[in-house]
């Protein structure tokens, strides 16, 4: 396989072969001095033997653990090390029932009846159990999931506080947020959400549908399930009356059985745009509400006033940040032309230094690939984009010889058409392009079947405000990247989904239209 040793670091430039054997991981005696060489740092992995995980984990209903009907289990995974966790209850459409049954009992005997503020009580006491329990909760994300602790800890958790603080103060408030109105909660909502930000997606549904007086039966993504059922306990602690919140473990046939379930009001789904638009066809001609949140190809714009560095560091975090398992991440990269060169250089430079492994260990930037079907879609797509002629620069990091990992990279000599820059890849691996005027980088921006994200790194204020309001995306950030706030709404245009979630706007979906 010819490769090409980059001139500054080690990176590496991936020429005219038509695959690559993406599991190399290169010994250390093959890799040249890079600046991750220079600053090596001794492990620093965060505490893990005080978490007691069970062995089986079954599934909250009516405010109970209890076995699935079908007495079906299956694995979940640690994507760091391939090992088996715990084994998770697989429910099927009897368990859904049961569930369903057990939220339109809450809703009609508790918690449709009492006011809002004893609502609002509730999710506050939610709130600050997770902030006792942030740490324990962090780690078996990581472990579950393979997002570094850096992330869980300091951004997931934090911010899954923030929801539930954040709509306990609009529970006794919701006539003051929508003025001349009788604001009314719908009922049942089914809520199902995927892997990436397990908790945060949980706390995305439920903080807001409670807040509005609905119960919730929700399903979390089957390679990510432990933290829901730890989130469940939190609602026993916090005394939540039974079937307000019941937890349905399972894969696809779980997550039809909650769309298909005819007592359900509304669905809430996070997902792929292809289960998205299954479940568009499912509620047709039904009275369910329905929301979605779906995939994205984000394009991030640095013009040539643009502070390079900091753009850069956005650019990373953009992309790499969760292993690049994000919906609005930035993995389109649009550089004006004049300083792609210079761009292109850092971006090397930078992407040499990342850590990838453990995702327990403090200092590591880039954790575990989810699943082995991730992995496999992120190799898939990245073959295509070497068939179809782009260029490969990827970092040589060594990769641990067990679980799913996969080094930052990035290609150069995209064009519209290849597959790598209008697919989502959903892993660390960018695409760049250049644009020569604001008019061009607006009309590339916009040409994905997406719309969720976008990212403007200028010098100029006014450009700023021009370009924001061209671009065809839900949430555009400007001069910074990837930052979320529960006050503010986020959501998609076109294939990226329908309605917002978080802020005033997230509290609509779940209210009656009057
Ligand atoms: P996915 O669509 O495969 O699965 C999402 C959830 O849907 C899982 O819980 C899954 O079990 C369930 N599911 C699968 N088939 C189903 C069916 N037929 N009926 C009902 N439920 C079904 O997506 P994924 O791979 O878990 O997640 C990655 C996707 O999520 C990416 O496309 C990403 O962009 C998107 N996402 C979007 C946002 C957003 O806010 N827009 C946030 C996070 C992730």
């Amino acid at each position: 396989m010819p490769r090409k040793n980059s001139r500054h670091s080690s990176a590496i430039v991936v020429r005219e072969e038509k695959t690559l054997d993406h599991r190399v991981a290169l010994p250390l005696s093959e890799r040249r001095l890079s600046f991750g060489d220079r600053w090596s740092y001794a492990p620093a992995p965060e505490a893990s033997d005080y978490i007691k995980l069970r062995p089986r984990y079954k599934l909250f209903i009516g405010g109970k653990f209890v076995a699935p009907r079908s007495g079906k289990y299956f694995d979940s995974i640690n994507p760091a090390t391939e090992e088996k966790l715990a084994e998770i209850a697989e429910a099927d459409a009897h368990d859904v029932d049961l569930a369903v049954k057990a939220a339109r009992r809450a809703y009609n005997n508790t918690w449709s009846k009492i006011p809002g503020r004893e609502r609002g009580k509730f999710l506050y006491r939610i709130a600050r159990l997770i902030q006792e329990k942030s740490r324990e909760l962090a780690v078996l994300e990581s472990m579950d999931g393979g997002k570094t602790i850096r992330e869980s800890r300091d951004i997931d958790l934090p911010l899954v506080a923030a929801h539930f603080f954040y709509y306990a103060g609009w529970a006794d408030k919701l006539e003051y947020a929508f003025p001349g109105r009788t604001p009314r909660p719908l009922g049942v909502a089914g809520q199902i959400i995927p892997w990436n930000f397990p908790l945060l997606m949980a706390a995305w549904k439920l903080a807001p549908a409670l807040a509005c007086g609905n119960t919730c039966v929700l399903k979390p993504a089957e390679t990510t399930s432990i933290t829901a059922i730890h989130l469940a306990e939190i609602f026993q602690a916090a005394e939540l009356p039974d079937g307000v919140v019941n937890i349905v473990t399972g894969a696809g046939e779980t997550g039809k059985a909650i769309v298909d379930h005819p007592k359900i009001d509304k669905i809430a789904f996070t997902g792929s745009t292809s289960v998205g638009k299954l479940l568009t066809q499912a509620v047709v001609g039904t009275k369910k509400k329905l929301t979605l949140e779906l995939g994205g190809k984000a394009a991030n714009i640095i013009f040539e006033d643009a502070p390079i560095d900091q753009a850069v560091e956005g650019i990373i975090s953009g992309i790499y940040f969760n292993q690049g398992h994000v919906c609005c991440a930035g993995s389109r990269l649009l550089v004006q032309e004049g300083i792609f060169p210079a761009v292109i250089r850092k971006l090397r430079d930078r992407i040499a230094t990342l850590r990838v492994g453990n995702p327990l260990d403090k200092n590591t930037d880039i954790g575990a690939i989810n699943s082995r079907m991730q992995l496999d879609k992120i190799c898939e797509l990245v073959d295509s984009g070497l068939k179809q002629g782009a260029e490969l620069v990827q970092s040589r990091v060594r990769l641990p010889a067990k679980g799913y990992w996969y080094p930052p990279s990035f290609f150069t000599g995209v064009t519209a058409s290849h597959r790598i820059a209008q697919e989502e890849i959903f892993g660390p691996v960018l695409s760049v392009m250049t644009f020569r005027t604001p008019e061009e980088a607006i009309e590339r921006a916009n040409n994905t079947p997406y719309g969720l994200s976008a990212g403007v790194w200028t010098d100029k204020g006014s450009k700023i405000f021009k370009i924001v309001n061209k671009l065809r995306a839900g949430v555009v950030w400007a001069n910074t990247y990837n930052k979320f706030d529960p006050t503010s709404p986020f959501g998609g245009y076109k294939e990226s989904g329908f309605g917002r979630e978080g802020g005033l706007h997230g509290l609509l979906p779940y209210l009656a239209p009057n």
